[in-house]
């Protein structure tokens, strides 16, 4: 594993998910964003119909995480107030999603 992908740490800032990479690198997602790119098969179809996975009817009023856990290494399954918890995210998938300065300065 490089350590460009490699998560030192995880934490969470309000609604702010911020990863530090152990290439020192620090990448903040903000959690509607990860809520709308889920990765699991139910979402993905969501969003090829075009489908609107945050907000919908009847889902708590503000999106929280109601918990996160480490995938075998390789990634992080996040767990939501809408209950949806079926989503994993690649550590990959969440460094290419990076979008500090150094990252989208070219
Ligand atoms: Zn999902
Ligand atoms: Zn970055």
């Amino acid at each position: 594993m490089s350590l460009e992908t490699e998560a030192r740490s995880v934490d969470l800032e309000v609604d702010t998910l911020v990863v530090v990479w152990a290439d020192e690198h620090v990448s903040r997602f903000g959690l509607v964003e990860l809520r709308r790119r889920c990765t699991c098969a139910q979402c993905r179809e969501l969003r090829q119909r075009g489908e609107m996975i945050w907000p919908k009817p009847g889902v708590p009023e503000t999106l929280e995480l109601t918990g996160a856990e480490l995938v075998g290494g390789w990634g992080l399954s996040l767990r939501w107030n809408d209950r949806h918890e079926t989503g994993i995210y690649p550590w990959e998938t969440l460094r290419a999603w990076c979008r500090c300065e150094l990252c989208t300065r070219s």
